[in-house]
This record gives C-alpha cells, structure tokens and sequence, in this order.
C-alpha cells in the first residue's frame, strides 16, 4: 500500500492550453498534495503536447506526466483507457482526479475497474481525514437534496470533480518541476470508433458553464419568444440562458441549455429560475448557484424551497419590470 503516493490530475488541454477544469484540480490537487506532504503530477496525453507542461507547473504540479502519440490526438475511449492504466500502474498515485464532465465521465469508471479501485463521480468537496489520511469526498444524493461523504479504501483512490467547485492557483512560471515522458505502444485495431468530422456548435456570449449569472426558463415560459426576454436580461447581467429540460425536448432552445440531472451542473453566483417548478432533476444542475431568485405563479412551487429570493406571480408582467429597473440601475 505504501507504493500508492501523491495526488494526480488527468490533464485536459484545449486549443493548446490547460483547461481551467484542470488548473482548478491542480489548484485543489495541491492543496490535498500539501495536506499529505506528497507531490502533484499531471498527466498530458495528446499529440505534441509537452508545449503545455511548463503550463501545468506554473499552475501547481511537481512533476508532469507526458505521453505523446498521433493516436491520442483526440480524446478516445478505446486509446486513452489501457494508455493512461499503463501509466497509472508505473506512477502508483494515492489519490487521482478528473473533471466531472464528457472525458472524466467515460474514463474514470473504466480506469477505476482496470485498477480495481473505487470511483466517487460528480464530487463537490475533496479533503483529507486527518486520522486516516484517506480522501473524504462529498457528493450530491438524492438528485442533490442531500450530500454524502465516502472513503475508499482501495487505491487509488479516484474522484471526478464538478467545475469551479475547486480554486486554481495563480499561475506562477518561475515554479519549478519534472516533466517525464513516457512513450506507449498503441495498437491502432482496438480503436472501434473513429471520429468522421467535427461540428463546433455557434454559442454566442459566455458559455453556461462560465456563466456568472444564468437566467434560465422553464415550461411556464411556454415558447421561444419568452426566451427571448431571458436572453435580453442574461445580456443586461452579463450572463447567460439556461433552461429545464421541458423547453429543450419542445424545441424552445437547443438541448446543451439543459441543466440538470441530465443536463448541465452549473454554479453561477446568481441563478435566475423563472417559470420552474423545482423538480429535484433540474436542482441537481443548479443546487450550487450561490443565490437562486425565483418567479413562479404557484407559491407553493418547490422552487421557493430552495429559492433565496422569491416573487410568486406572472413571470410575463413581472420582468418586463424587471428589466427596466436594471436597465436604469446600468444607465447610473
Ligand atoms: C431521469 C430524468 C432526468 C431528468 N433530467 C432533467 C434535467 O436534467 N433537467 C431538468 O430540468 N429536468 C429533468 N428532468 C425532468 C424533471 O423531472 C421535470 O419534469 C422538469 O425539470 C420540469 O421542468 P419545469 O419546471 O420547466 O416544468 P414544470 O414542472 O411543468 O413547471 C412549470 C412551472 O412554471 C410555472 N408557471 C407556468 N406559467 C407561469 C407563468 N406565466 N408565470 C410564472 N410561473 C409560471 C408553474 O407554476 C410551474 O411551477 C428529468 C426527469 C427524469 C425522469
């Protein structure tokens, strides 16, 4: 057991820099690293990527795991999964992260069974038990109307980690680290699946995700022409629409508005719940927004349980309103 030591980030790279979900697991990563006087790696797999260690360095990592193949140029199941097991085997981490979204999702489950180890996914809060030295790690239950702390004891042990729910470091190059390169062998008959084209879905405005503000709508907005009052107070507030999953399978918004269960986890500082009613799938996408004002005509909608702020009415005569009073506070 004692081989197991240190924290490791699965790296993620986009348009040839750090992603911020992986510079904020470095910036928890760290703090975990500390806390057990152990050291903090990343791995970089990709194709001519070792450009970008120094990157994770500077945000935090001791030493930096790099594998480079035209193979792994984008991200595939069949490639990355036994590439990333076979390093795993040789750098032996005590405590291994991912992102909570599409790669982490389909790569920590496989490497957690290859390991033959645990996988706590979707976690809100990572910290070490002072008397066991074992990760604590919390995650939402019950479609995120309760939290529950696990321990594994099997290592590694492996966490996904919902965005912005850790802190990145501020980047600092005159850090200093190891960056080591591993090579791998692989076979190009395992792939099954082959990426054919590539469509970038126009999303004018700030992503949902990185949204500060979200104004999202539910059935009660009831077509597209509500959303477009949404849109213009996300664009007052600098923010963004989202939405339940009513108006996405309607074909009021495209699906990728989602938030929820099956849809997106967002965190914003303030979320916007108009027209929703509260069900504990759509919660499960927004319950970390640190303030959520509802307007919904029913009082006894379950948005207000959760909702700090709250106006029980017609959405329709209550953000025209709205919107002017933020408009005139804006023009001040
Ligand atoms: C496995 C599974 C996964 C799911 N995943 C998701 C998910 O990811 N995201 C998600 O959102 N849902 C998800 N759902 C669906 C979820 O259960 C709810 O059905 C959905 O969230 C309800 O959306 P809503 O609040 O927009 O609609 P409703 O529940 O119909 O609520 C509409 C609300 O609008 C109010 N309203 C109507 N007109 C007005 C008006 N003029 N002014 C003010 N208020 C008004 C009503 O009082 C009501 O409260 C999932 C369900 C399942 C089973």
């Amino acid at each position: 057991m004692d081989t197991y030591k240190g924290v490791t980030v699965f790296g993620e790279i986009t348009e040839g820099k750090l992603s911020s979900i992986t510079r904020d697991l470095l910036g928890g990563g760290r703090t975990l690293a500390d806390q057990l006087h152990e050291e903090l790696s990343c791995l970089l797999f990709g194709h001519e990527v070792s450009g970008v260690a120094p990157e994770a360095i500077a945000y935090g990592a001791d030493t930096v795991y790099v594998v480079e193949d035209a193979h792994l140029k984008d991200y595939q199941t069949d490639t990355y999964t036994p590439a990333v097991a076979e390093i795993l085997k040789k750098i032996l981490p005590r405590i291994l992260l991912f992102g909570q979204n599409d790669i982490g999702r389909d790569l920590a489950p496989r490497l957690a069974f290859r390991l033959r180890t645990g996988l706590s996914t979707d976690c809100i809060d990572l910290n070490i038990d002072p008397e066991s030295k074992l990760l604590q790690q919390t995650r939402p239950v019950y479609g995120g109307n309760a939290l529950t702390t696990v321990m594994c004891q099997t290592l590694p042990q492996m966490a996904t980690v919902r965005r912005k729910t850790m802190s990145s470091l501020v980047r600092d190059d005159t850090r200093k680290g190891t960056i080591i390169t591993f090579t791998v062998i692989i076979n190009p008959s395992t792939v099954r699946t082959k990426i054919v084209n590539r469509v970038k879905q126009e999303s004018p405005g700030i992503k949902l995700e990185d949204a500060p503000v979200i104004v999202s709508g539910g059935r009660g907005i009831g077509g597209l022409d509500g959303f477009k009052l949404l849109e213009e107070l996300a664009k007052l507030l600098r923010g963004a629409v989202g939405a339940t999953r009513p108006p996405c399978d309607s074909g009021w918004v495209p699906a990728t508005m989602q938030i929820g269960l099956t849809g997106k986890v967002v965190t914003p500082e303030l979320y916007f719940a108009i027209a929703i009613s509260g069900a504990s799938q759509h919660l499960a996408g927004c319950f970390g927004a640190k303030t959520i004002v509802a307007i919904n005509r029913d009082p006894e909608a379950n948005i207000f349980n959760v909702a700090h702020f709250g106006a029980v009415g017609d959405w329709k005569q209550i953000l025209p309103s709205f919107i002017e009073k933020v408009k005139e506070f804006g023009s001040k």
